[in-house]
């Protein structure tokens, strides 16, 4: 079995909190608690607007691939 599945990740040592992903993005799936950033990935659309956006590159694609019930994490 084998179940590939893609979703935008933070950083959180390399972010500031400046929230310049919050502002931009367009489906309000970025949350602000503290000054950390919390994904709401059930709303997320994958526009990549906060990881261009993201003054520190703290913001990054990751695939996940579930192969034989392993959950392998692949860095793009
Ligand atoms: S990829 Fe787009 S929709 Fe998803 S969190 Fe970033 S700005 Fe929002
Ligand atoms: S744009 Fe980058 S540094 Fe700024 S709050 Fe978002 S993830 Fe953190």
């Amino acid at each position: 079995m084998q179940i590939s599945n893609t979703e935008i990740t933070v950083m959180a040592k390399k972010c500031s909190g400046c929230a310049y992903c919050y502002l931009i993005c367009p489906s309000n799936a970025i949350n602000m608690y503290y000054n950390k950033i919390i994904i709401e990935k059930s709303l997320c659309t994958m526009c990549k607007k906060c990881l261009y956006v993201c003054p520190k590159d703290a913001i990054k694609i990751s695939s996940f691939v579930l192969f034989n019930n392993k959950d392998y994490e692949v860095q793009e």
